[in-house]
């Protein structure tokens, strides 16, 4: 039976893994071209920073193509990495179940996690490779109450070279990324076209019957009998409305905002990023250099590399995003947002005081990478993974699904819910052979 899984990220390679392994005859369907690690660019950008050439985020797609940014309000810019791979590619390597909002939708991925976890080998950066400050910064955190962990990472640490540029991919093959889990199926029950960009799904009596997808000049159509979409919270829903289905208007990003001080030689850049973490009620704290507002920010560019220390705060944010049939997107922060946002900078600055990092404490870039909530799971949808006012045989298996933001990494999250779907899509559709 033949099955299209739109999207190569945490979500779609999972899926179309899964299902390759239950017989289907799987077609992955990427917009992005093969991924290549974006490091060989950097020793050539560094001389640039400071210049018009640099001046804000829109200078980013450019020097980095597999990143697409989207401002979505004044006080907001969302990243996604659109290449083979998706955004696991330019991931920081963080593995953590997030888990915010299943409870009360009644979803427990408690299976499905541990199954994705046996394959990986997930493991805290070892103390002895933190910089001096990040390890100061752990001491002082852990003084003042804040209860911070080593951070969770799906990485090969012997490989790791601590080049500190795992958002531009990683250059050793130290990072774990979506690829790995299909890269033994291929031409083995998957086949995976890069370069082709989904425009709008098929559907003919309230029933799938396939994608209509651009290549390089033209469009064609391809038939299957499943289709699974797996473009990312704002990459479905744009699939969604441009086939003239609903997607939710609940998109959340996972608010990053870097608190950037001053240490002097801190060489924060020479470690892997977010190396522990603290978890509040609605944010995390953790230790970050920010490489795309240290090139990309003007209000940075004074502080010398060596000399930039950085405290990230990851916030749960307020689903209230709108994604547009033409991949636009509406969304600001809230009242509460800004709030939280406040606690936040007041206690990561206080942890840094606390190490001797001083002033001026200048906020970087803010923005949004982990894009998900426009195709929110209900309690009524749990039993089958598929929502009922989708098309029969249409399927959704990305973070789209997960309807609460986290303030977590949530390429693992993206991935069980992929696992889910991809089983109950074969209970349905190949129920002997489960
Ligand atoms: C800079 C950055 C760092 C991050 N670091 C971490 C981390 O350390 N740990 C963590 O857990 N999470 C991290 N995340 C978040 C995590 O990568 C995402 O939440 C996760 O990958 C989401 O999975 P997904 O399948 O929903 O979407 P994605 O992984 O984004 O995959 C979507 C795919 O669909 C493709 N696509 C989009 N539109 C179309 C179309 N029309 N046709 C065909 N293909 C299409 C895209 O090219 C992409 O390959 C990070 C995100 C960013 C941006």
């Amino acid at each position: 039976m033949k099955a299209i899984v739109v999207g190569s990220g945490a979500g779609g390679a999972m899926a179309a893994s899964e299902l390759a392994r239950r017989g289907f005859e799987v077609t992955i369907l990427e917009a992005g071209d093969p991924f290549r690690p974006l490091t060989r660019k950097v020793s050539w950008l560094s001389p640039l920073r400071g210049t018009f050439l640099l001046d804000d985020e829109d200078a980013i797609e450019h020097f980095f193509p597999h990143y697409q940014v989207t401002r979505t309000g004044e006080d907001l810019v969302i990243f996604t990495g659109v290449a083979e791979g998706g955004s696991t590619v330019i991931s920081c390597g963080n593995m953590v179940r997030a888990e915010n909002g299943l409870k009360e939708i009644g979803l427990d991925l408690t299976q499905e996690f541990a199954e994705i976890e046996q394959t990986l080998t997930i493991a805290p950066t070892p103390r002895e490779r933190w910089r001096p400050l990040t390890k100061q910064m752990f001491d002082k955190a852990k003084e003042l109450g804040f209860s911070p962990k080593p951070t969770p990472k799906v990485r090969t640490h012997a490989k790791c070279t601590e080049c500190g540029y795992c958002e531009l991919g990683c250059a050793t093959g130290a990072k774990w990324d979506s690829r790995r889990v299909y890269a033994d199926l291929l031409d083995k029950g998957i086949a995976l076209q890069t370069g082709h960009r989904v425009k709008k799904v098929i559907v003919e009596g309230h029933r799938v019957k396939g994608v209509l997808v651009a290549h390089k000049l033209s469009t064609e159509r391809i038939d299957a009998e499943v289709v699974v979409l797996s473009a990312g919270g704002v990459g479905t829903a744009q699939i969604l409305w441009a086939s003239g289905l609903p997607a939710g208007d609940s998109l959340w990003v996972d608010v990053v905002l870097t608190v950037g001080g001053v240490a002097k030689g801190a060489r924060m850049l020479n470690e892997p990023p977010m190396v522990w973490y603290s978890k509040r009620d609605h944010y995390i704290l953790s230790p970050y250099f920010d490489l795309l507002s240290y090139w990309f920010h003007k209000p940075w560019r004074s502080i010398r590399t060596e000399d930039r220390a950085g405290m990230m705060i990851k916030l749960a944010d307020s689903e209230n995003g709108r994604v547009n049939a033409d991949g636009t997107v509406v969304k600001s922060l809230t009242d509460l947002d800004k709030k939280r946002l406040e606690e936040a900078k007041a206690e990561a600055k206080e942890i840094m005081e606390a190490s001797g990092v001083t002033g001026p404490f200048i906020d970087g870039m803010i923005h949004g990478g982990h894009l998900g909530g426009t195709v929110p799971l209900t309690r009524e949808d749990v039993e089958t993974m598929h929502p009922a006012w989708l098309p029969k045989d249409l399927w959704v298996a990305d973070l789209s699904l997960m309807p609460r933001s986290q303030g977590l990494p949530t390429m693992l999250t993206a991935a069980a819910l992929a696992l889910r779907v991809a089983k109950r899509i074969a209970q349905e559709k190949l129920p002997g052979k489960v």
